[in-house]
């Protein structure tokens, strides 16, 4: 249950997944995830925003989680944030006091009007490549050969 989440058991969970390398990507190191994080920056995602609503948010009524904070119409595929702690499978030494901080029980990651606050280097492998678009293939394939061109 979302209401459940406590700082205390994210601390714990984030704790569990720390890792001296990345096993993702083909990426040996956090360094160079890091460079394949953030020059997928250019991708083109289809998401299509208009005012901050991307394509699926404009076609989906928002619906209430019964919090008054948010509905879950309007995030998106961000909506599981908070529960999957934003898809973290891996996290890099040392960071765990950064995510923290940027973690909100109710929402995660995401804040109203502004999206993802997590820069795209401490974003999830899953968040770095999902795209709900039927190009959701083709943008796999500029990934794998980004992090195959990065040094
Ligand atoms: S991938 Fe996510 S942000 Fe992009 S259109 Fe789909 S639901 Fe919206
Ligand atoms: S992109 Fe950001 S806000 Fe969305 S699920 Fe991932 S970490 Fe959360």
């Amino acid at each position: 249950m979302i209401n459940d989440l406590t700082y205390t058991e994210v601390w714990s969970r984030l704790k569990n997944r720390i890792i001296s390398k990345p096993d993702t990507l083909g990426c040996t190191s956090w360094k160079k995830y890091t460079k394949v994080a953030e020059a997928t920056k250019d991708i083109d995602f289809g998401c299509d925003f208009e005012h901050g609503l991307c394509k699926k948010q404009r076609n989906v009524p928002p619906y209430y989680s019964g919090d008054d904070e948010f509905k879950y119409g309007t995030m998106g595929c961000c909506v599981r944030c908070n529960s999957s702690l934003g898809y973290l499978d891996h996290i890099q030494p040392g960071t765990i006091m950064k995510y923290l901080r940027m973690f909100n029980l109710k929402t995660g990651f995401w804040r109203h009007g502004e999206g993802c606050i997590l820069p795209r280097s401490m974003r999830s492998y899953t968040c770095l490549t999902y795209s709900c678009s039927d190009k959701s293939s083709d943008i796999y394939v500029q990934i794998s050969n980004l992090a195959k061109g990065t040094a």
